[in-house]
C-alpha cells in the first residue's frame, strides 16, 4: 500500500463524514480534537504512518539480523511537528525593513484554533534564499527547544559541480587553497597556472587570545575546588560564551573563503586534512586552549565546505605533511624564524620563512597555504629538492 492510500484508509476509519457517521470507537479524531485543522490531522496521521513503518522495517531487521541485544523500542511522540500549507503563513513582506518580523500560526489555544502571530527572528542569508527561486522550500519543523521555539526550514538546490579528477586536467583551473592557523586564523591564497592570483588574510581578531583567558579562569576554579566543577553555573556559561565565540569566528572566515571563492567560479578549494593533534605539555588551560583551537579548525572546516559547495565549488584536501617546512618557491626544505631584538632566530613556530636554497623569506603561513597548491597538483612529495631553478 502507498504511504497515501494508506493515509485514505486512515482517515476513513478516524474521521467522522456525512457518508461515515461512526468512526471506530475511541479513535474518532472529529470528536477528541474538535476543528483541528485538517493540514494537522493528516500531518500527524502521516507522521504517524511513517513511525510504524520504521519501526516494523527496523524490527524485522533486526530479527534477521538475529542479535539478542538492541532490540529496536516502539516509537514515541517526541517528534517535532512539520507544519504543512495551511497552518503556517510566514509575512515576509519586510515594510521597508531589512528581515521579516512575524510568522502567523494556526495554533490550538485549548478551546479552538486560531491564528496567532509571533515575532521571528533570521539573518540576511536566510532571506535571500527565500527570494532566490533556485531554491525549493520545504515546509518547515517546529522545534521547541528549552528557551526558545524555532522554525527549521529546509531550503534545497539542486547543484552542479565538476569532479575534481576533472578539473585538476584544465590548465587554467584556479584553485584556491587555505592554511587554517591561530593568529591568522585562514590564509587564502588564489593561484592559477604560476600565478598568484589574490591572497587575503583572516585575523582572528583576538580571540585566541580571549578564548586563553577564559580557559585559564575555567581551569583555576577546577583547581581551586580540587575536581573538575563541570556543572558549576559560572562555568556553563564561559564555555557557552567560548562556544558561541568559536561559532561566530568559524563562520565569518568560511564567509570570507567562500566569498573568495565566489569570485572565481569553477575554482577548486583546497584545505589540508586536518591533523588529529592531541594536545600535551603547557599548562591544563593551554592545553584546553589547543582544543578548542582545533575544533575550531573543524568548524571553519566544515562550515566553507558546505558554502563553498553551495557556489557550486567542490573541496578538495590534500596530505598535511610538510606544508610548513617546505619552500614554496623550490621545494627545498627551510626553517621557521623570527627577529627577536633585531636577530635573526630559528624558531619552530617562527613568523617567518626562510629558504636556505633560493634564499626566499617570506610569512610562514603564507608559504604555507602556497604549498597546498602544489600539494593538490602533487607537484613536489616534498624529498628535499636540491636544484631546481627559481
Ligand atoms: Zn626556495
Amino acid at each position: 500500500m502507498s504511504p497515501n492510500e494508506l493515509l485514505a484508509w486512515a482517515e476513513f476509519f478516524t474521521v467522522a463524514t456525512k457518508e461515515h457517521p461512526s468512526p471506530w470507537k475511541g479513535w474518532n479524531f472529529s470528536e477528541r480534537f474538535p476543528q483541528m485543522p485538517f493540514v494537522y490531522r493528516r500531518a500527524a496521521i502521516k507522521d504517524a504512518i511513517g513511525k510504524a513503518r520504521s519501526y516494523l522495517s527496523h524490527h524485522s531487521n533486526w530479527e534477521k539480523s538475529g542479535k539478542t541485544r538492541g532490540k529496536p523500542g516502539l516509537p514515541g511522540a517526541a517528534n517535532h511537528p512539520t507544519l504543512y500549507e495551511g497552518t503556517i503563513e510566514l509575512d515576509l513582506s519586510r515594510n521597508g525593513k531589512e528581515h521579516a518580523r512575524f510568522v502567523r500560526l494556526k495554533v490550538y489555544t485549548g478551546a479552538t484554533w486560531q491564528w496567532c502571530n509571533y515575532p521571528i527572528k533570521n539573518n540576511r542569508y536566510f532571506q535571500g534564499r527565500l527570494d532566490d527561486l533556485a531554491w525549493e522550500k520545504h515546509s518547515p519543523k517546529l522545534v521547541l527547544g528549552k528557551t526558545a521555539a524555532e522554525l527549521h526550514f529546509v531550503q534545497t538546490r539542486e547543484i552542479s559541480a565538476k569532479k575534481i579528477v576533472e578539473s585538476k586536467l584544465d590548465p587554467d583551473l584556479v584553485t584556491v587553497a587555505v592554511d587554517l592557523n591561530v593568529k591568522f586564523l585562514a590564509v587564502i591564497t588564489v593561484k592559477q597556472r604560476d600565478r598568484v592570483l589574490e591572497s587575503c588574510f583572516v585575523s582572528d581578531q583576538g580571540l585566541d587570545q580571549a578564548c586563553y583567558k577564559h580557559l585559564k579562569r575555567i581551569a583555576s576554579k577546577q583547581w581551586q575546588s580540587g575536581k573538575p566543577a563541570k556543572d558549576e553555573h559560572s562555568n556553563q556559561q564561559l564555555w557557552r560564551h567560548i562556544r558561541r565565540m568559536n561559532d561566530n569566528a568559524a563562520h565569518r572566515v568560511a564567509r570570507s573563503i567562500a566569498n573568495v571563492c565566489a569570485r572565481y567560479p569553477g575554482c577548486v578549494l583546497v584545505f589540508e586534512r586536518l591533523r588529529k593533534i592531541r594536545p600535551k605539555g603547557g599548562s591544563k588551560s593551554r592545553r584546553m586552549n589547543r582544543k578548542q583551537a582545533n575544533q575550531l579548525r573543524g568548524k571553519i572546516n566544515q562550515r566553507a565546505r558546505e558554502k563553498a559547495y553551495a557556489l557550486g565549488v567542490v573541496t578538495a584536501e590534500t596530505n598535511p605533511h610538510g606544508t610548513s617546512q617546505y619552500c614554496s618557491r623550490c621545494g627545498a626544505k627551510g626553517e621557521r624564524f623570527s627577529y627577536q631584538d633585531g636577530k635573526r632566530t630559528t624558531v619552530k613556530w617562527g613568523k617567518l620563512f626562510g629558504c636556505p636554497v633560493c634564499h626566499y623569506q617570506t610569512q610562514a603561513d603564507w608559504n604555507a597555504s602556497l604549498n597546498l597548491h602544489h600539494s593538490f597538483f602533487g607537484k613536489y612529495h616534498w624529498q628535499p629538492r636540491l636544484k631546481r631553478s627559481g
